[in-house]
């Protein structure tokens, strides 16, 4: 099978690596090699951050309209590519067909929301009396380091590049050494619609000496880091020395609260799609259910049937990379030596339905604490534990036992309940009837462990920026 060669994209041009160096990818449906990714060393990150620095002051100094149009060109390519982008992105994550168009399709509007937004950036006039004038204004940091994970691999960069580039920073993407190839894909563009050489540049490789590298550059202003908890923190304690700002998406144990006067033919498969979308691989997954004990029998039945529709390999995708696959496996264990009851799921597939793949069944515990490690750890996988409570103390209290707070949920007919509910919940999301119905215009992010900092909507469009206040002495 062809392999593919992916080289850096640094200055408006790709650029092997300089001592040779490669990792491979794996595409993990079926366990082939995907790609020969070029590894990264300090130098290449030195060159691309020059590169960034260089052009820095001319992209800056643009208009925001100018730099808006361009981003609205390359929203227009990104769709007009949308068949090379899909093909890439599912050799290097196995997504399955049905999937992959939806997030090619979520990566162009963020450039498309910024292009336009960016012309709304203003400072404020602050009133000092007679004397003086005094005004604010939203200035970009400079080279803005990106730091991306395999899970949405396009869609993670472009959630971070779009404001990032809009508010008028330059940008040197590092993505996950097991999906470089969109992002290669989408800097190749940003040149062919005209972005400046230097403007955006991704170098590619792991992350203890490639993202390393980055985080330690001194001409990187700020870092932008979507993954888990442990590189966060590694990634903050470079941050904290270097004192530069830093926004972290990290990891989750979302919760999902179902009341007893829950429209269940909603919520039924709203918490399905909440667990299993993206084989659970994602950060903001619904992956603790907690449900009022009235109804617990009658969830946990529709949702085994439910589940049904997942069909592995056609509906459900694999998990991304062997040792993610080794780690949901790791999870079957642990949960069945705590003593949680696998109502569906929970043990290895066949080698046959796995057909070499790194696919794992959707699995959902009953019999669950949330003392249980099961019910603690973010598993990244489309593993669900079901706990049940008595009233709306109780379920507030579990919801907020967890080291995350990234996402939640609550479904009630009773609007005052659900006010009450989402005003309680330690997380930066909360979902009423629905689950995570937001889109690029809504502000994400993390409570405690699952991060700081906001990507998506106008927050994000701040975050990019630092503002300086000017006072005039009349
Ligand atoms: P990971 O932390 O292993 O890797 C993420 C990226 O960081 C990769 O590009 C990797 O090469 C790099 N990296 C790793 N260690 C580094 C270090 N010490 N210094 C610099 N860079 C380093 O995460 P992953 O396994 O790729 O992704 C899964 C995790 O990402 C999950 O925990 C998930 O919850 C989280 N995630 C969070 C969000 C969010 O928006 N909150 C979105 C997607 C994924």
């Amino acid at each position: 099978m062809m392999v593919f060669t992916l080289d850096h994209w640094i200055n408006g041009s790709s650029v092997p690596p300089q001592d040779g160096g490669r990792l491979f990818s794996r595409n993990p449906a079926d366990g082939s090699f995907a790609a020969a990714v070029a590894f990264g060393t300090p130098h290449e990150i030195d060159q691309a951050v020059r590169a960034a620095s260089a052009a820095a002051s001319a992209w800056r100094h643009q208009k925001p309209i100018e730099r808006g149009r361009l981003l609205t060109a390359l929203a227009a390519a990104i769709e007009s590519h949308a068949e090379e982008f899909e093909r890439l992105e599912s050799l290097e994550t196995g997504k399955p067909a049905w999937q992959v168009p939806l997030e090619i399709a979520s990566s162009a509007a963020y450039f498309e929301f910024y292009g336009g937004l960016v012309n709304t950036l203003h400072g404020d006039t602050i009133d000092l009396g007679p004397d003086h004038h005094c005004f604010t204004k939203r200035e970009p940091f400079g080279v803005v380091g990106i730091i991306t994970p395999w899970n949405a691999p396009l869609n993670q960069a472009a959630r971070a590049v779009a404001p990032a580039l809009a508010a008028g920073n330059v940008v040197v993407v590092k993505p996950s050494e097991f999906s470089s190839a969109t992002t290669l894909v989408l800097a190749r563009l940003a040149s062919e619609v005209g972005f400046p050489d230097g403007v955006l540049n991704v170098v590619t490789g792991d992350g203890y000496e490639t993202g390393n590298s980055l985080v330690e550059h001194p001409g990187v202003r700020k870092v932008a880091f979507t993954g888990s908890v442990r590189a966060g923190r590694e990634i903050g304690r470079i941050a904290a020395d270097r004192i530069i700002p830093l926004t972290l998406e990290l990891g989750g144990k979302s919760a999902n609260l179902v009341f007893s006067d829950a429209d269940l033919e909603r919520a039924i498969p709203a918490s399905l799609n909440g667990f299993s979308f993206n084989s659970g691989q994602i950060c903001s997954a619904g992956t603790r259910l907690l449900v009022q004990r009235a109804v617990h029998g009658d969830v946990v039945e529709g949702l085994i049937e439910a589940t049904q529709v997942l069909t592995v390999s056609e509906r459900l995708g694999p998990v991304t990379t062997a040792a993610q696959y080794q780690k949901v496996l790791e999870y079957f264990d642990i949960a069945r030596d705590e003593g949680a009851v696998p109502v569906i799921g929970g043990s290895v597939l066949s080698a046959e339905r796995r057909a070499g793949g790194y696919f794992v069944p959707p699995t959902i515990y009953t019999g669950v604490n949330n003392k249980m490690r099961i019910a603690r750890e973010e598993v990244f996988g489309p593993v669900l534990v079901v706990i049940p409570f008595d009233d709306e103390e109780e379920a507030i209290s579990i919801a907020n036992d967890s080291d995350f707070g990234l996402a939640s949920g609550v479904w009630t007919s009773d609007i005052s309940r659900a006010l009450r509910v989402a005003d309680r919940l330690e997380a930066g999301q909360v979902s009423v009837n629905t689950w995570l119905a937001g889109g690029v215009e809504t502000p994400f992010g993390g409570y405690k462990q699952s991060g700081y900092g906001r990507e998506k909507g106008v927050e994000a469009l701040h975050h990019y920026t630092q503002v300086k206040c000017v006072t005039v002495a009349l």
